[in-house]
């Protein structure tokens, strides 16, 4: 069951750069797919343009699993985790993991048992009435993914999430999303330039290369990470 399709995309900025050539890749329900490769290789555009945050220059991208809006975009089934968590400092933990509901018009005391479930599945149910200031890098990041999964994604995009957090914090987070990987069914796309996470984390590696970005490598792993 195919959730993204991307077929020979290309992507060049206006600048010239050539940032994806000829990317065919097709997510299919309940993978977790890292997409591995240096710096500047294109992983970022490719997930951006995943998301539909981004345009593709030729080629096509389609998401045969969703809802597609009147702008040809999917509707309300992807989420995206970013390296910077991007908290509003004046909300609670609870008020920043509601704003995905908040903007489809969900009050707080209707996304109230949503809202604690979702900070219990990633350990942080005591912390709802937290500012971020209070919160270490680890706990902001699972806040971040609160938020992303909130609002029951099918899809949950992660670009490089835990890059800037040390490597304990980052090894229990990583634990934390294959735990939750497995219990609920979501399908990842995870950017790593890490050879160790993508080969510790996925169900299956693409190896992008560099100038122009390109797949280069794409296998499935037989691992003890498996869903059953
Ligand atoms: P990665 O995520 O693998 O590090 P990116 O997708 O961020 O790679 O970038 C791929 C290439 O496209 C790089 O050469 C980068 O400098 C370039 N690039 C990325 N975003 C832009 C942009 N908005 N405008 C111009 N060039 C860009
Ligand atoms: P609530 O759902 O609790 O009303 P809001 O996000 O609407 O939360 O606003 C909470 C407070 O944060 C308000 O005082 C509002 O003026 C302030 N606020 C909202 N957006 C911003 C922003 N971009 N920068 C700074 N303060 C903001």
């Amino acid at each position: 069951r195919p959730l993204v399709v991307m077929d020979q995309v290309t992507k060049v900025f206006s600048s010239g750069t050539v940032a994806l050539s000829d990317m065919s890749l097709t997510v299919n329900g309940g993978e977790f797919v890292s997409l591995l490769g240096p710096s500047g290789c294109g992983k970022s555009t490719a997930l951006r343009i995943i998301a539909g945050l981004g345009d593709a220059s030729t080629g096509m991208i389609d998401w045969p699993s969703s809802r597609i809006n009147s702008k040809g975009l999917p509707e309300g089934d992807i989420s995206f985790v970013f390296q910077e968590p991007t908290l509003m400092p004046w909300q609670t933990v609870f008020g920043n993991v509601h704003l995905p509901l908040k903007l489809k018009g969900v009050s707080k005391a209707a996304a109230r048992d949503e809202i604690m479930a979702t900070l219990a599945t990633v350990g942080l149910e005591d912390f709802a009435e937290a500012y971020p200031r209070e919160l270490s890098g680890g706990m902001k990041m699972r806040v971040s993914i609160a938020r992303a999964l909130v609002t029951r994604p099918k899809l949950l995009l992660m670009d490089e999430p835990f890059a800037a957090l040390d490597e304990i914090t980052r090894q229990k987070l990583n634990d934390d999303v294959l735990r939750l990987w497995k219990e609920t069914g979501i399908t990842v796309v995870f950017v790593t330039h890490s050879v160790f996470e993508s080969a510790y984390l996925s169900s299956r590696i693409v190896v992008m290369k560099s100038r122009p970005g390109r797949v280069h490598a794409d296998f499935a792993l037989h691992t003890s990470l498996e869903r059953d």
